[in-house]
């Protein structure tokens, strides 16, 4: 019993936070920039005040558990942490999941993966309130350049927070690439006068993969890349143990140029290529687009993404566990230098 009740709350908690990089993914990008920063006495001072002693790691998942404050008020409690409790609400007050913006929409941007687009100056999947919008926003607020009374209700400590998990959001590549499909059911490229039907960032599609050769489901394919690679990635191995490790080697590639505010940016156009491999590696069958369907407003309501048969390249899962370790290994290192240039 006990062992089934343990599965039973872990399902639940993915279902929580299933449309992120599950709470193991996110701590982990937080305790690498924690490890990063151990050593600057001056950063570690700030980050302790804004965040009222509590570590990158712990805050990192905050942004998901929020969530649970849009249909129970005791949906999310921050024991020990009243000012910074009633910070986090007041943001989801202002932010409303059924609001324009809604705080859900901060954590991704959907840009078509079919053709050969970067983040700019394209407008599909776009918005002003989308991750590459929002970072540069918790930026200029943490920098004092926004007022904290801003509309958003995002102040230093909460700008704090939704980077720190931003960070990691923009590291997973279905947060920042997304398939469209015409009204066939076909993967293809979107415009704005023929906008199709997107899949919520592979929200709408059940992943296939080849176990032993034969197509398995392993669930619905966005989930997949928040959790699922995140395990097959690091195993059982202890997160702190894992962190210590990944602040302690380079990563290559992982220095960005210019100034902060152009990060998100760079981050976004980086991992799209990686978004269209995680999708051109997939075969998209039985897309169900819905009789009477808006193009542009609808989504597909679901569909098959299935692994195609390997052809002398690594295993899907292989792949996409190999893509999620050096992603996260590259989102800790640039939170911590972007809390270095911002705090400093
Ligand atoms: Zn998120």
């Amino acid at each position: 019993m006990k062992k089934i009740l343990g599965i039973f709350l872990a399902l639940n908690l993915f279902a929580a936070t299933g449309l992120c990089y599950g709470p193991r993914g996110h701590g982990l990008v937080g305790a690498i920039a924690d490890q990063r920063l151990s050593k600057n006495a001056a950063i570690k001072t700030k980050i302790n005040q804004l965040l009222d002693g509590l570590t990158l790691q712990r805050v990192a998942t905050i942004p998901d558990e929020i969530k649970a404050l849009d249909h129970n008020p005791n949906g999310f409690h921050l024991p020990g942490h009243k000012a910074l409790e009633d910070q986090l609400r007041a943001f989801v007050a202002a932010n409303p999941s059924t609001g324009q913006p809604s705080h859900h929409d901060f954590h991704f941007t959907d840009v078509p993966v079919f053709g050969n687009e970067q983040y700019s100056p394209g407008d599909i999947g776009r918005s002003q309130f989308d991750i590459v919008h929002m970072i540069p926003f918790c930026i200029r607020v943490l920098r004092g350049e926004e007022p904290e009374n801003n509309p958003r209700a995002i102040t230093k400590p909460v700008a704090l927070i939704l980077l720190v998990h931003y960070l990691g959001d923009i590291h997973q590549p279905l947060h920042v690439g997304a398939e469209y499909f015409d009204a066939q059911g076909n993967p293809f490229d979107p415009s704005t006068n023929n906008p199709g039907f997107a899949d919520q960032g592979g929200n709408k599609l059940t992943l296939f993969t080849l176990v032993a050769g034969k197509p398995k489901s392993a669930g619905v394919f966005h989930s997949y890349w928040d959790g699922q690679t995140v395990q097959n990635a690091f195993g059982t191995a202890n997160d702190l143990t894992i962190a210590k490790r990944l602040a302690r080697t380079e990563p290559t590639d992982w220095k960005l140029s210019g100034t902060v505010d152009t990060w998100a940016e760079q981050m976004a156009n980086e991992i799209i290529p990686v978004a269209r491999q995680a999708h051109t590696k997939l075969a998209f069958t039985n897309i169900n687009v819905a009789p009477g369907s808006t193009p542009g407003k609808d989504d597909i309501k679901s569909g098959r993404a299935s692994e195609k048969k390997k052809s002398g390249g690594m295993f899907y899962a292989d792949w996409a566990a190999a893509t999620v370790k050096t992603e996260i290994q590259k989102g800790g290192w640039r939170l911590a230098a972007l809390l270095e240039e911002i705090l400093q």
